[in-house]
């Protein structure tokens, strides 16, 4: 994602980029330290209007930490708000929508917890950076990730860390610090400032950055070194991840799932139909296996093209590969396995299957969608959710696993038993309650239903859960976990052969087996 500064010095000024940035990149940031007399209330909704998706970062950058410290802020005449202004000026911010607010480590961790709690308890909540910059110098990667574990402790959704590059090996340990991030499952911004430092402007969010910062053509950079909005779109462009392409007449190509159990997956079935019907020699076996360090060693000596991977080994798999996706660093989970040229990457495409079916169905920006369960799975409709624009809600059956979710996704969690006082746009259970052979078993009482528009079930045995046969009954429009799972799968097939799967012929071939189990 692309996020512009504002920094013009007058609010009138401000507003006219603010509204401009706002119809551009995915994110700005209003530079509130730079917008002397600046009205972010006012800015805020300027955004808004020019950009119903624009999200919208606000920054009062203390004086030291600023990028331009070392070129002497004083000759620019910015006057620095005083520490209780600042605050003052930050909880403004968040009372007014903002969707992140950026706060310094250096603020203490009295202040940053604080911050917290106020973007926390918000309806549509803040998400709070945690930021740490050095305009003169970055440390070694040591330092580096003692900085990111201070800034993840003081309670960051998202720690922000900014150096200065004086070599060229420099940008090596603010990437390295990136990949550290995302192994543990946490969002990271970082990069360095400086001419030095451009090529980690260019690599971090392929990297794995949660954003990266871009100019207008004849706006103001707001770190040296900044590259311009169309440099770095043109980047992105170059950088999307490489997708190995199949060609029908290869030698036969070798696909396992990986699980336990695995006798009643019908990954084999649909992607075995999918090969066929794509013309590609391909076998796909499951094994069911206990020791995921020894599977991944089995890939690497058989020379395995793809895996799938299923319960229990989603999480546990991820220590044993050479790189893990972004996103599925972020999801916390890898149910895909990719074999490029002897390196093995982890990929989740749960998340992406389960978006592909909603959005079939509904739109996800701006809604409220409740998800049921605390597991794997509701982490990746959290972050899909998430990423589509929607506001994810988390219900558990234990309260302690759902609200350490919930704080890790920065959004409101409620325990089970209080699901009637819920109403949302959507729910997405994720619990495998009301699979076979327990087919008349729903997570949720039929009444609670009626608070919702669309219903989603991962479920996908039965064909139609109870859940879902009641979800209809009071009107809302279904969403059977079919779906998903038909489009989870297509995703692997695209990332194993480059190619688009035959979505029909995979959702037939799952279905008539469903259909003759069922009869
Ligand atoms: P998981 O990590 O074991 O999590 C399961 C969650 O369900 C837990 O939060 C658990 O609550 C909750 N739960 C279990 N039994 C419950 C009950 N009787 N009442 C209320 N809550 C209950 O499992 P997962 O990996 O997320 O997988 C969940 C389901 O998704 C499985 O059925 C899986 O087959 C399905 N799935 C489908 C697809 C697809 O493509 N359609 C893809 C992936 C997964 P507690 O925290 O209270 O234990």
């Amino acid at each position: 994602m692309i996020c512009i500064p504002v920094m013009d010095p007058t609010h009138r000024e401000a507003l006219r980029s603010a509204q401009k940035s706002a119809s551009l990149a995915d994110l700005i940031e209003l530079r509130m330290d730079w917008i002397a007399d600046g009205d972010v209330s006012e800015l805020i909704r300027a955004a808004r209007r020019a950009s119903a998706s624009v999200k919208i970062i606000v920054t009062c950058r203390r004086r030291e930490e600023s990028e331009l410290a070392r070129e002497g802020l004083e000759a620019l005449s910015v006057k620095e708000r005083t520490n209780a202004a600042k605050m003052k000026l930050l909880r403004e911010a968040v009372v007014s929508g903002a969707d992140f607010i950026d706060i310094e480590l250096a603020e203490g961790t009295r202040a940053v917890s604080r911050m917290r709690a106020l973007c926390h308890s918000r309806p549509n909540p803040a998400r709070l950076i945690v930021s740490w910059h050095d305009p003169y110098k970055t440390p070694s990667l040591a330092s580096l990730k003692k900085i990111f574990e201070a800034c993840a402790r003081a309670g960051a959704d998202i720690v922000k860390i900014v150096s200065y590059a004086r070599s060229l090996s420099d940008n090596a340990a603010v990437l390295n610090l990136i990949d550290y991030a995302k192994h543990q499952g946490r969002e990271i911004i970082a990069m360095c400032m400086g001419e030095k430092g451009r090529i980690s402007r260019v690599l971090a969010p392929s990297r794995g950055s949660y954003l990266g910062f871009a100019v207008l053509p004849g706006g103001r950079a707001s770190a040296p070194g900044q590259l311009t909005l169309r440099e770095m779109r043109t980047f992105q462009k170059l950088l999307r991840p490489h997708r190995p392409s199949v060609e029908p007449q290869q030698n036969q190509l070798h696909f396992v799932l990986l699980g336990n159990p695995v006798r009643q997956s019908l990954s084999p079935l649909m992607h075995q139909a999918a090969f066929r019907t794509m013309g590609i020699d391909a076998s796909y076996s499951a094994f069911c296996i206990a020791d995921p360090a020894g599977a991944v060693s089995g890939i690497r000596a058989m020379n395995i093209r793809g895996a799938s991977v299923t319960i229990p080994f989603k999480t546990a798999v991820m220590e044993y590969l050479d790189d893990i996706d972004a996103d599925a660093a972020s999801v916390g989970a890898v149910n895909t396995i990719v074999n490029d040229c002897g390196r093995l990457i982890g990929h989740n495409t749960d998340w992406l299957g389960l978006m592909a079916a909603l959005k079939e169905k509904t739109q996800i920006r701006g809604r409220r969608f409740v998800i049921l369960g605390a597991g794997g799975t509701a982490r990746a409709a959290a972050y899909g959710i998430r990423k589509e624009g929607g506001r994810p809600v988390f219900v558990n059956r234990t309260p302690e696993k759902g609200m350490a979710l919930a704080m890790q996704f920065g959004c409101p969690f409620y325990p089970l038993a209080q699901i009637s006082k819920i109403k949302a746009f959507g729910l997405i259970n994720t619990t495998p309650v009301g699979m076979f052979p327990d087919i008349q078993k729903s997570p949720v009482p039929p009444s609670v239903l009626a608070n919702y528009r669309v219903v989603a079930d991962v479920v996908y045995n039965p064909l139609k859960t109870k859940l879902l046969r009641d979800a209809e009954a009071k009107g809302c429009k279904v969403i059977p976990g079919l779906e998903m799972f038909v489009r989870q799968g297509a995703e692997q097939l695209m990332l194993w052969t480059g190619r688009a799967a035959p979505l029909a012929v995979m959702r037939n071939a799952v279905r008539e087996r469903l259909m003759q189990h069922e009869s």
